[in-house]
Protein backbone atom coordinates (compact mmCIF):
# COMPACT_ATOMS: atom_id res chain seq x y z
CA UNK A 1 0.00 0.00 0.00
CA UNK A 2 1.40 3.76 -0.85
CA UNK A 3 -1.49 5.34 -0.05
CA UNK A 4 -3.91 6.98 2.59
CA UNK A 5 -6.87 4.53 2.24
CA UNK A 6 -9.87 6.85 1.38
CA UNK A 7 -12.27 4.00 1.71
CA UNK A 8 -12.15 1.10 4.70
CA UNK A 9 -14.61 -1.54 2.95
CA UNK A 10 -14.91 -1.83 -0.60
CA UNK A 11 -17.04 -4.54 -2.40
CA UNK A 12 -16.32 -4.79 -5.97
CA UNK A 13 -19.88 -6.33 -7.69
CA UNK A 14 -18.61 -7.61 -11.09
CA UNK A 15 -14.88 -8.52 -11.89
CA UNK A 16 -14.29 -8.19 -15.73
CA UNK A 17 -12.09 -5.95 -17.58
CA UNK A 18 -13.38 -2.76 -15.05
CA UNK A 19 -14.08 -4.04 -11.71
CA UNK A 20 -10.60 -6.02 -11.31
CA UNK A 21 -9.00 -2.88 -12.99
CA UNK A 22 -10.58 -1.07 -9.90
CA UNK A 23 -9.23 -3.97 -7.30
CA UNK A 24 -5.89 -3.97 -8.88
CA UNK A 25 -5.26 -0.35 -8.59
CA UNK A 26 -7.30 0.55 -5.15
CA UNK A 27 -4.56 -2.45 -3.90
CA UNK A 28 -1.74 -0.44 -5.51
CA UNK A 29 -2.75 2.61 -4.42
CA UNK A 30 -4.02 1.64 -0.92
CA UNK A 31 -7.26 3.53 -1.60
CA UNK A 32 -9.39 0.75 0.53
CA UNK A 33 -7.91 -0.99 3.22
CA UNK A 34 -10.01 -4.15 2.08
CA UNK A 35 -11.60 -5.47 -1.34
CA UNK A 36 -14.17 -7.84 -1.04
CA UNK A 37 -15.48 -8.95 -4.69
CA UNK A 38 -18.18 -10.86 -6.56
CA UNK A 39 -19.06 -12.05 -9.64
CA UNK A 40 -22.06 -14.00 -11.58
CA UNK A 41 -20.40 -16.61 -12.10
CA UNK A 42 -18.45 -19.62 -10.08
CA UNK A 43 -15.54 -19.65 -12.45
CA UNK A 44 -15.10 -15.78 -12.24
CA UNK A 45 -14.91 -15.97 -8.50
CA UNK A 46 -12.53 -19.02 -9.30
CA UNK A 47 -10.44 -16.24 -11.40
CA UNK A 48 -10.06 -13.35 -8.89
CA UNK A 49 -9.30 -15.75 -6.21
CA UNK A 50 -6.45 -17.29 -8.35
CA UNK A 51 -5.09 -13.87 -9.23
CA UNK A 52 -5.47 -12.72 -5.72
CA UNK A 53 -7.14 -9.82 -6.57
CA UNK A 54 -9.81 -9.59 -3.51
CA UNK A 55 -9.32 -9.73 -0.09
CA UNK A 56 -12.85 -12.09 -0.17
CA UNK A 57 -14.25 -13.66 -2.42
CA UNK A 58 -17.93 -13.85 -1.55
CA UNK A 59 -20.86 -15.65 -3.47
CA UNK A 60 -23.68 -13.34 -3.08
CA UNK A 61 -24.11 -9.74 -4.18
CA UNK A 62 -26.12 -9.11 -0.71
CA UNK A 63 -23.64 -10.76 1.57
CA UNK A 64 -21.02 -8.87 -0.76
CA UNK A 65 -21.66 -4.99 -0.05
CA UNK A 66 -22.38 -5.96 3.96
CA UNK A 67 -20.72 -3.42 5.64
CA UNK A 68 -18.99 -1.74 2.79
CA UNK A 69 -18.85 2.01 2.42
CA UNK A 70 -17.72 1.79 -0.86
CA UNK A 71 -19.63 -0.21 -3.35
CA UNK A 72 -19.25 -0.34 -7.13
CA UNK A 73 -20.93 -1.86 -9.53
CA UNK A 74 -19.10 -3.49 -12.51
CA UNK A 75 -21.60 -5.25 -14.44
CA UNK A 76 -23.04 -4.37 -18.06
CA UNK A 77 -25.89 -1.46 -17.69
CA UNK A 78 -28.92 -3.60 -18.24
CA UNK A 79 -28.08 -5.51 -15.20
CA UNK A 80 -27.52 -2.95 -12.75
CA UNK A 81 -31.33 -2.47 -11.60
CA UNK A 82 -31.87 -5.64 -10.49
CA UNK A 83 -28.59 -6.06 -8.41
CA UNK A 84 -29.47 -2.70 -6.92
CA UNK A 85 -32.65 -4.18 -6.19
CA UNK A 86 -30.71 -7.82 -4.93
CA UNK A 87 -28.37 -5.48 -2.41
CA UNK A 88 -30.67 -2.79 -1.56
CA UNK A 89 -31.45 -4.23 1.92
CA UNK A 90 -28.28 -5.08 2.43
CA UNK A 91 -26.38 -1.65 2.19
CA UNK A 92 -24.36 -0.25 5.70
CA UNK A 93 -26.29 3.13 6.44
CA UNK A 94 -23.71 6.15 5.67
CA UNK A 95 -22.32 3.97 2.85
CA UNK A 96 -21.84 5.30 -1.04
CA UNK A 97 -23.33 3.44 -3.98
CA UNK A 98 -21.99 3.73 -7.38
CA UNK A 99 -20.85 2.04 -10.81
CA UNK A 100 -18.60 1.89 -13.82
CA UNK A 101 -21.52 1.53 -16.77
CA UNK A 102 -21.11 3.73 -19.90
CA UNK A 103 -24.63 5.28 -20.02
CA UNK A 104 -25.88 7.56 -16.79
CA UNK A 105 -29.18 8.36 -17.42
CA UNK A 106 -30.54 4.33 -17.30
CA UNK A 107 -28.43 3.92 -14.18
CA UNK A 108 -29.79 6.58 -12.35
CA UNK A 109 -33.33 5.49 -13.63
CA UNK A 110 -33.02 1.84 -12.61
CA UNK A 111 -30.99 2.06 -9.62
CA UNK A 112 -32.09 5.29 -7.45
CA UNK A 113 -35.49 3.77 -6.36
CA UNK A 114 -33.44 0.59 -4.70
CA UNK A 115 -31.47 3.06 -2.36
CA UNK A 116 -32.84 3.59 0.59
CA UNK A 117 -32.57 6.44 3.03
CA UNK A 118 -29.24 6.99 4.24
CA UNK A 119 -26.92 5.67 1.60
CA UNK A 120 -25.37 8.32 -1.11
CA UNK A 121 -25.92 6.87 -4.67
CA UNK A 122 -22.95 8.68 -6.91
CA UNK A 123 -23.22 7.03 -10.44
CA UNK A 124 -19.65 6.88 -12.23
CA UNK A 125 -18.11 6.37 -16.02
CA UNK A 126 -14.73 6.38 -15.98
CA UNK A 127 -13.87 7.03 -19.54
CA UNK A 128 -10.91 3.86 -19.83
CA UNK A 129 -11.10 0.59 -21.61
CA UNK A 130 -10.18 -1.72 -23.77
CA UNK A 131 -11.64 -4.36 -26.30
CA UNK A 132 -10.93 -7.28 -23.59
CA UNK A 133 -13.33 -8.53 -21.08
CA UNK A 134 -13.36 -10.68 -17.89
CA UNK A 135 -10.71 -10.67 -14.69
CA UNK A 136 -7.75 -10.98 -16.81
CA UNK A 137 -7.59 -8.09 -18.97
CA UNK A 138 -7.85 -5.77 -16.35
CA UNK A 139 -4.95 -3.86 -15.35
CA UNK A 140 -3.90 -1.22 -12.21
CA UNK A 141 -2.71 1.67 -14.61
CA UNK A 142 -5.92 1.91 -16.53
CA UNK A 143 -7.53 4.86 -15.54
CA UNK A 144 -4.11 6.50 -15.60
CA UNK A 145 -4.44 9.97 -17.13
CA UNK A 146 -8.03 9.00 -18.49
CA UNK A 147 -11.31 10.94 -17.06
CA UNK A 148 -13.49 9.37 -14.75
CA UNK A 149 -17.26 11.30 -14.65
CA UNK A 150 -19.79 11.65 -12.08
CA UNK A 151 -22.78 11.99 -12.66
CA UNK A 152 -24.57 12.80 -8.98
CA UNK A 153 -28.15 13.28 -9.14
CA UNK A 154 -29.28 16.78 -7.87
CA UNK A 155 -29.50 16.22 -4.12
CA UNK A 156 -26.11 14.24 -3.36
CA UNK A 157 -24.70 14.43 -0.45
CA UNK A 158 -21.34 17.13 -1.41
CA UNK A 159 -19.01 15.14 0.81
CA UNK A 160 -20.01 11.69 -0.90
CA UNK A 161 -19.15 13.06 -3.97
CA UNK A 162 -15.69 14.68 -2.94
CA UNK A 163 -15.37 11.25 -1.82
CA UNK A 164 -15.78 9.45 -4.61
CA UNK A 165 -13.91 11.57 -6.50
CA UNK A 166 -10.86 11.00 -4.10
CA UNK A 167 -11.00 7.47 -4.75
CA UNK A 168 -11.08 7.51 -8.35
CA UNK A 169 -8.17 10.39 -8.27
CA UNK A 170 -6.15 8.14 -6.01
CA UNK A 171 -6.47 5.76 -8.97
CA UNK A 172 -4.73 8.38 -11.18
CA UNK A 173 -8.12 9.42 -12.77
CA UNK A 174 -9.39 12.58 -13.90
CA UNK A 175 -12.38 13.54 -12.22
CA UNK A 176 -15.90 15.69 -14.01
CA UNK A 177 -18.71 15.97 -12.94
CA UNK A 178 -22.10 16.09 -14.75
CA UNK A 179 -25.65 15.35 -15.31
CA UNK A 180 -26.38 12.25 -16.00
CA UNK A 181 -28.49 13.62 -19.34
CA UNK A 182 -25.08 15.69 -20.73
CA UNK A 183 -22.82 12.29 -20.12
CA UNK A 184 -24.80 10.58 -22.46
CA UNK A 185 -25.23 12.62 -24.80
CA UNK A 186 -21.44 14.04 -25.05
CA UNK A 187 -20.81 9.86 -24.46
CA UNK A 188 -22.83 9.05 -27.61
CA UNK A 189 -21.05 10.93 -29.79
CA UNK A 190 -17.82 10.18 -28.74
CA UNK A 191 -17.67 6.46 -28.29
CA UNK A 192 -21.30 5.01 -28.88
CA UNK A 193 -22.05 5.92 -32.63
CA UNK A 194 -17.77 5.17 -33.47
CA UNK A 195 -18.32 1.99 -32.08
CA UNK A 196 -21.54 1.42 -33.84
CA UNK A 197 -20.26 2.76 -37.31
CA UNK A 198 -16.98 -0.11 -36.07
CA UNK A 199 -19.55 -2.54 -35.84
CA UNK A 200 -21.15 -1.28 -38.98
CA UNK A 201 -17.90 -1.31 -40.95
CA UNK A 202 -16.82 -4.49 -40.12
CA UNK A 203 -19.95 -5.85 -40.86
CA UNK A 204 -20.34 -4.14 -44.53
CA UNK A 205 -16.98 -5.62 -45.16
CA UNK A 206 -17.83 -9.31 -44.40
CA UNK A 207 -20.90 -9.14 -45.62
CA UNK A 208 -19.23 -8.11 -49.60
CA UNK A 209 -19.54 -10.66 -52.44
CA UNK A 210 -17.46 -8.91 -54.15
CA UNK A 211 -14.19 -8.77 -52.16
CA UNK A 212 -13.15 -11.99 -50.03
CA UNK A 213 -13.13 -12.13 -46.41
CA UNK A 214 -9.04 -13.06 -46.66
CA UNK A 215 -8.64 -10.06 -48.46
CA UNK A 216 -10.08 -8.00 -46.32
CA UNK A 217 -7.88 -9.46 -43.76
CA UNK A 218 -4.59 -9.31 -45.60
CA UNK A 219 -5.06 -5.46 -47.10
CA UNK A 220 -6.96 -4.24 -43.19
CA UNK A 221 -3.70 -2.31 -42.78
CA UNK A 222 -4.84 0.53 -44.83
CA UNK A 223 -7.35 1.70 -42.00
CA UNK A 224 -9.67 -1.27 -41.80
CA UNK A 225 -7.66 -2.97 -38.88
CA UNK A 226 -8.36 -0.12 -36.77
CA UNK A 227 -11.96 -0.33 -36.83
CA UNK A 228 -11.63 -4.48 -36.05
CA UNK A 229 -10.23 -3.04 -32.54
CA UNK A 230 -13.41 -1.29 -31.65
CA UNK A 231 -15.53 -4.58 -32.90
CA UNK A 232 -13.98 -6.76 -31.25
CA UNK A 233 -15.22 -5.35 -27.42
CA UNK A 234 -18.05 -7.07 -25.78
CA UNK A 235 -21.13 -7.95 -27.54
CA UNK A 236 -23.07 -7.86 -24.12
CA UNK A 237 -21.72 -4.52 -22.64
CA UNK A 238 -22.65 -2.51 -26.10
CA UNK A 239 -25.82 -4.61 -26.92
CA UNK A 240 -26.53 -2.74 -23.47
CA UNK A 241 -25.36 0.67 -24.48
CA UNK A 242 -27.39 1.09 -27.32
CA UNK A 243 -30.68 -0.43 -25.60
CA UNK A 244 -30.37 2.28 -22.57
CA UNK A 245 -28.94 5.30 -24.79
CA UNK A 246 -31.91 5.01 -27.63
CA UNK A 247 -32.50 9.25 -27.52
CA UNK A 248 -29.31 10.74 -27.81
CA UNK A 249 -27.81 7.77 -29.70
CA UNK A 250 -30.04 8.62 -32.45
CA UNK A 251 -29.89 12.03 -32.30
CA UNK A 252 -26.87 12.02 -32.88
CA UNK A 253 -26.84 9.18 -35.32
CA UNK A 254 -29.27 11.82 -37.17
CA UNK A 255 -26.68 14.50 -37.43
CA UNK A 256 -23.98 12.12 -38.80
CA UNK A 257 -26.05 10.86 -41.42
CA UNK A 258 -26.56 13.92 -42.56
CA UNK A 259 -23.02 14.93 -42.88
CA UNK A 260 -22.04 11.74 -44.37
CA UNK A 261 -24.17 12.43 -47.18
CA UNK A 262 -22.62 15.99 -47.64
CA UNK A 263 -19.51 14.31 -47.87
CA UNK A 264 -20.81 11.62 -50.18
CA UNK A 265 -22.25 14.64 -52.39
CA UNK A 266 -18.81 16.22 -52.67
CA UNK A 267 -17.75 12.97 -53.65
CA UNK A 268 -20.07 12.44 -56.21
CA UNK A 269 -19.79 15.69 -57.45
CA UNK A 270 -15.72 15.80 -57.64
CA UNK A 271 -15.76 18.57 -54.70
CA UNK A 272 -11.92 17.99 -54.05
CA UNK A 273 -12.57 21.60 -51.81
CA UNK A 274 -15.20 20.49 -49.56
CA UNK A 275 -13.37 17.26 -49.12
CA UNK A 276 -9.57 19.00 -48.59
CA UNK A 277 -11.66 21.42 -46.19
CA UNK A 278 -13.14 18.52 -43.97
CA UNK A 279 -10.06 16.33 -43.64
CA UNK A 280 -7.84 19.46 -42.75
CA UNK A 281 -10.42 20.45 -40.01
CA UNK A 282 -10.42 16.95 -38.61
CA UNK A 283 -7.06 16.28 -38.54
CA UNK A 284 -6.58 19.04 -36.58
CA UNK A 285 -9.05 17.37 -33.71
CA UNK A 286 -6.93 14.67 -33.79
CA UNK A 287 -4.03 16.86 -32.98
CA UNK A 288 -5.49 18.69 -30.09
CA UNK A 289 -6.54 14.63 -28.49
CA UNK A 290 -2.65 14.18 -28.47
CA UNK A 291 -2.03 17.67 -27.13
CA UNK A 292 -3.80 17.34 -24.44
CA UNK A 293 -2.49 13.60 -23.62
CA UNK A 294 -5.25 11.64 -24.16
CA UNK A 295 -3.42 9.57 -26.87
CA UNK A 296 -0.05 9.17 -28.46
CA UNK A 297 2.02 10.86 -30.92
CA UNK A 298 3.55 8.08 -32.32
CA UNK A 299 2.49 6.97 -35.68
CA UNK A 300 -0.13 4.42 -36.43
CA UNK A 301 -0.80 4.50 -32.80
CA UNK A 302 3.03 3.44 -31.80
CA UNK A 303 2.62 0.01 -33.45
CA UNK A 304 6.31 -1.50 -33.64
CA UNK A 305 7.74 -0.91 -37.32
CA UNK A 306 8.86 -4.43 -38.95
CA UNK A 307 12.31 -4.14 -40.19
CA UNK A 308 13.66 -4.56 -43.65
CA UNK A 309 15.62 -7.69 -44.59
CA UNK A 310 19.04 -7.25 -44.70
CA UNK A 311 20.44 -7.35 -48.48
CA UNK A 312 21.85 -10.56 -49.47
P1 LIG B 1 -16.65 -7.54 -18.54
O1 LIG B 1 -15.18 -7.61 -18.58
O2 LIG B 1 -17.44 -8.33 -19.53
O3 LIG B 1 -17.16 -7.92 -17.06
C1 LIG B 1 -18.52 -7.88 -16.74
C2 LIG B 1 -18.76 -8.43 -15.33
O4 LIG B 1 -20.16 -8.31 -15.08
C3 LIG B 1 -18.38 -9.89 -15.14
O5 LIG B 1 -17.86 -10.08 -13.85
C4 LIG B 1 -19.74 -10.59 -15.28
O6 LIG B 1 -19.82 -11.76 -14.50
C5 LIG B 1 -20.69 -9.58 -14.70
N1 LIG B 1 -22.06 -9.71 -15.22
C6 LIG B 1 -22.43 -9.82 -16.52
N2 LIG B 1 -23.76 -9.88 -16.61
C7 LIG B 1 -24.24 -9.82 -15.36
C8 LIG B 1 -25.53 -9.87 -14.80
N3 LIG B 1 -26.62 -9.97 -15.58
N4 LIG B 1 -25.65 -9.78 -13.44
C9 LIG B 1 -24.56 -9.67 -12.66
N5 LIG B 1 -23.30 -9.63 -13.14
C10 LIG B 1 -23.15 -9.71 -14.46
O7 LIG B 1 -17.18 -6.03 -18.70
P2 LIG B 1 -16.46 -4.64 -18.40
O8 LIG B 1 -15.77 -4.20 -19.64
O9 LIG B 1 -15.71 -4.72 -17.12
O10 LIG B 1 -17.74 -3.69 -18.27
C11 LIG B 1 -18.44 -3.55 -17.06
C12 LIG B 1 -19.15 -2.20 -17.06
O11 LIG B 1 -18.17 -1.17 -17.27
C13 LIG B 1 -20.22 -2.02 -18.13
O12 LIG B 1 -21.33 -1.40 -17.58
C14 LIG B 1 -19.56 -1.09 -19.13
O13 LIG B 1 -20.54 -0.26 -19.75
C15 LIG B 1 -18.61 -0.29 -18.27
N6 LIG B 1 -17.41 0.21 -18.94
C16 LIG B 1 -16.73 -0.58 -19.81
C17 LIG B 1 -15.62 -0.07 -20.45
C18 LIG B 1 -14.83 -0.92 -21.44
O14 LIG B 1 -14.09 -0.39 -22.26
N7 LIG B 1 -14.96 -2.22 -21.41
C19 LIG B 1 -15.16 1.22 -20.18
C20 LIG B 1 -15.85 1.98 -19.24
C21 LIG B 1 -16.99 1.47 -18.62
P3 LIG B 1 -19.25 -13.18 -15.02
O15 LIG B 1 -17.78 -12.96 -15.31
O16 LIG B 1 -19.46 -14.06 -13.87
O17 LIG B 1 -20.03 -13.51 -16.24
Amino acid sequence: MSGTAVFNRLALIGMGLIGSSIARAARAQGAANSIVATARSAATRRRVAELGLADQIIESNAAAVEGADLVILCIPVGACGAVAADISSHLAPGAIVSDVGSVKGAVLRDMLPHIPNGVHFVPAHPVAGTEHSGPDAGFAELFVNRWCILTPPDDADSAAVERLSAFWRALGANVETMSAEHHDLVLAITSHVPHLIAYTIVGTADDLGTVTRSEVMKFSAGGFRDFTRIAASDPTMWRDVFLANKEAVLEMLGTFTEDLSKLTRAIRRGDGEALFEHFTRTRAIRRGIVEIGQDSAAPDFGRPHAHLAKPE
